[in-house]
């Protein structure tokens, strides 16, 4: 049976391993926000689900390789005809810094939950899992008439027992306009039960200065389970049970120290996966958070989003 269930868009990654911008050599990888945190929950012993729509050219096939070698449970995707997935670029600058380019407009995932017979296939798919994860790249990059369809479903899920689990992951790139982003990311965090936030994207999209400040923001909404990312800095956790108007107060968890840090693309996506792992193996939170922190700290040692499966704890 499925524990989790991750919904959203698997990328061909290419990252520049030399000069900036160079084209002579890149390596290929296969990435995506919450496609990380579902490869990092299935290798931290949760039972995983992916749902996308890919297309039916040789990487698409690559990437359902990929995922059933994670373990990943790959009923719910669909591949559309003579389509190809989206891609994104790593590329380093001269200053050290990376960027990231993308190629990802015509991407299948983009039309994801736009029929009725792919949405009874997510009710499917979802329906006897314990938590449903997406992000605010799930969001940015659907349909309006699709993201009805999504929270209408996860209104009936969450009716019958399920849990929803969002981060924000807010890429303005990817919206029309922060107005837009707003509303529909409130529009989820309404019914989000466990939040697994950044502070660089909170403070981006609400102007939030502190993880207080966080909690205030989402504090009518359905969370109960709310987290702080903030990079090298101690993750902040705050909890209530259900029905209570506010948060208890804050509990603090050490990062351990990284001394050489590579890459830190998917850090933030890493530690949602071991998380939901933890937290779905019943272990408590500050221990999840532990195990979270762990297995984000030896990702971000290695380039790209993905490290290999012997060197993630
Ligand atoms: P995101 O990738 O979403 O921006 P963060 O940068 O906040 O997220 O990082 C997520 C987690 O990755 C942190 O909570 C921490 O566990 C780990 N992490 C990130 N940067 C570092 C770092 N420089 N040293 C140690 N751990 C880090």
């Amino acid at each position: 049976m499925t524990d989790l269930v991750a919904i959203g868009e698997v990328m061909l990654e290419l990252s520049s391993t030399d000069a900036p911008h160079a084209l002579s050599t890149a390596k290929v990888g296969v990435a995506g926000d919450t496609f990380n945190t579902a490869v990092y929950a299935a290798r931290h012993g949760a039972n995983v689900a992916y749902f996308t729509q890919l297309g039916d050219d040789p990487y698409s096939a690559k990437m359902l390789a990929l995922l059933a070698d994670e373990g990943i449970n790959t009923e719910g995707i669909v591949q559309l005809e003579g389509r190809e997935p989206g891609l994104y670029m790593i590329a380093n600058r001269a200053d050290g810094e990376r960027t990231f380019h993308y190629w990802r407009s015509q991407s299948p995932a983009r039309e994801m939950l736009t029929t009725a017979s792919a949405v009874a296939l997510f009710r499917r798919c979802i329906e006897r899992s314990k938590i449903v994860y997406l992000s605010g790249i799930t969001l940015a990059i659907l349909p309006d008439q699709a993201l009805d369809a999504l929270h209408q479903s996860l209104c009936e899920y969450k009716a019958q027992g399920g849990q929803v689990a969002f981060d924000s992951n807010y890429r303005p790139r990817l919206w029309q306009s922060h107005q837009k982003a707003k509303a529909v990311i409130q529009r989820f965090m309404s019914i989000t039960d466990i939040a697994l936030l950044t502070d660089e994207d909170e403070q981006n999209l609400w102007g939030c200065e502190s993880a207080t400040q966080v909690a205030q923001q989402h504090v009518a909404t359905a969370v109960k389970v709310l987290i702080v990312k903030r990079g090298a800095k101690d993750v902040v956790s705050f909890t209530r049970t259900e029905g209570d108007d506010a948060f208890l107060p804050p509990v603090f968890i050490d990062v351990p120290q990284v001394k050489t840090v590579v890459d830190t693309t998917a850090a933030g996506d890493s530690f949602n996966g071991a998380f939901l792992a933890a937290h779905l193996a019943g272990k408590s939170l500050s221990v999840s958070i532990s195990c979270a922190n762990q297995c984000a700290g030896s990702v971000i040692k290695h380039r790209g989003a993905i490290a290999p499966k012997n060197a993630t704890v």
